[in-house]
Formats: C-alpha cells, structure tokens, sequence
C-alpha cells in the first residue's frame, strides 16, 4: 500500500524514523508520499527522502506556515523542483480555517502563494498535493482558471458536489485516520459515495490519528487501519481496497 501524505521528516520521527519504516513494511505499507512544507525545511525534507528507497518526494509551500513564506521561496522551489524531480508540488493550498490566517491580507497572500505554484507545477508537468480547509470553491475556481495535472485533494473534508467537482478536474481524494472513529459520519458517508477509483489511502501523520491510536503519535505503519475502515464503509474486501488505491495513487502521481 501507499501512504500518499506523511511527514515522515518532520522532528517527531527524528528518533526512530527507521524502525517506523521497518514495522512499515510488515504491515504492507511500501510506498510513503513526503510533501515539504516550507523553503525553511526543504533540506531536512529532502535529506530524509534521500535516506530511504520507499520515500517519494514532493514539494511545495504549505499555507499554513503563509506568515513565512517569502517570494524567492517560489524561485528556490522552481529551482529545487528542476533538480530533484520530485513526484508532485505539495503541500500547496488554501486554509481559510485557522483563525489567525483568515485575515484578508493573509487570505491574499495565501491566493498569491497558492497561484504561483500551480504555475510552477504546470510548467514542471507534475500533478498536486492540495491541502484545503474552509475554500474549495475558490480552489476548484483557482484551478479552473489556472489549469493543472490533476492530484490528490488530500483529507477531503468538503461536500459531495465538491467532491465531484475535482473528480472532474483529474484530482482523487485523500482519505486518512478521520474515517476510523465513528463520530466522523459525514465523512464516512462521503466515502462511501465516492467511487474507489477515485480514493487514496493517507495517514497525515505525524498528525490526525487513527481511532485505535488515540492520543498517540500518528505514523504511516498504521495505514492498514484505514483500509480497514474503509472496507468497512463501502463493504468491499480489505485486499481490493489496497490494490485499487494503489493504483489510482501510482495512476495520478505517476510513480
Ligand atoms: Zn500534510
């Protein structure tokens, strides 16, 4: 299976990223997607995906760290794009949820950021990773305009119509630990509507466990708890929901 969003640079993993990789491969996670955040950490990022086989890269700007981002950023992301030929641009996006970015400056800034780089990934040929909370319309518009290789729409949290909306502009959905916990109705309802071929498998972690892991650390080996829950949901058997999920991942990033 694939964990196609994992942070797996980020210091929460600094002191047993190996084994975390080891236990990975036991329970048939082999393929973990790591997308870069900001300029500030695109070395550690791409450090740690030089270290091991199973790692893919991407790159991008995240919006949530908007109030660091600097313009030549953008000029070193095309740069490091054109060196390291990563598999997608992300974590880029929107995320007019966070209370202290949704003033309108930092609204602005997060558009500007956000446009710049579906250029860049338009130029550079390569699909997305979009992180969105609280503006899918204005990113689906974005898109729209701009055009793009399609992606992932990672941790989809927005309405079925939305949904359909990427599904259309060549985007597959990201589906994390959320679905493990019952509480997430909405969201499980959701999968189910949304055909298989059109979902990929998640862990966000350091970030967003699953059900079972509570309160912990969140790492890509516990993947195999979200295909369960989804098998769950759409009533469809765990081995067929990791093969066609890792090949709609294989299919949209191209690996
Ligand atoms: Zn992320």
């Amino acid at each position: 299976m694939i964990d196609t969003h994992c942070h797996l640079d980020f210091q929460a993993f600094e002191q047993d990223r190996a084994a975390v990789l080891e236990r990975c491969k036991l329970n048939g996670v082999t393929q973990i997607v790591v997308p870069a955040v900001s300029a500030a950490t695109f070395k550690q990022t791409i450090k740690v995906y030089q270290q091991y086989s199973e790692l893919e890269l991407a790159l991008g700007l995240h919006p949530i760290f908007i109030n660091e981002h600097q313009p030549q950023d953008l000029n070193e992301l095309d740069e490091l794009i054109s060196q390291h030929k990563p598999i997608a641009v992300g974590e880029i996006g929107l995320d007019f949820f966070q209370a202290d970015l949704t003033g309108d400056e930092l609204k602005e800034k997060q558009t500007v950021f956000f446009t710049k780089q579906l250029i860049i990934a338009k130029q550079h040929k390569l699909p997305l990773i979009i992180h969105n909370r609280k503006a899918h319309d204005q990113c689906i518009d974005l898109l729209q305009q701009v055009g793009s290789h399609g992606g992932i729409i990672h941790a989809f949290n927005g309405s079925i119509q939305q949904a359909h909306k990427y599904l259309e502009l060549g985007f597959v959905l990201g589906f994390g630990g959320m679905l493990t916990f019952d509480r997430s109705s909405k969201l499980r309802d959701l999968a189910k509507h949304i055909p298989l071929e059109s979902i990929v498998l998640e862990t966000d972690a350091p970030d967003m466990t699953v059900a079972q892991h509570k309160g912990e650390r969140n790492s890509p080996e516990y993947l195999p708890f979200i295909q369960q829950a989804l098998a769950e949901i759409k009533q469809l058997d765990p081995d067929a929901i990791a093969r066609v999920t890792s090949e709609n991942a294989k299919r949209v990033l191209g690996i």
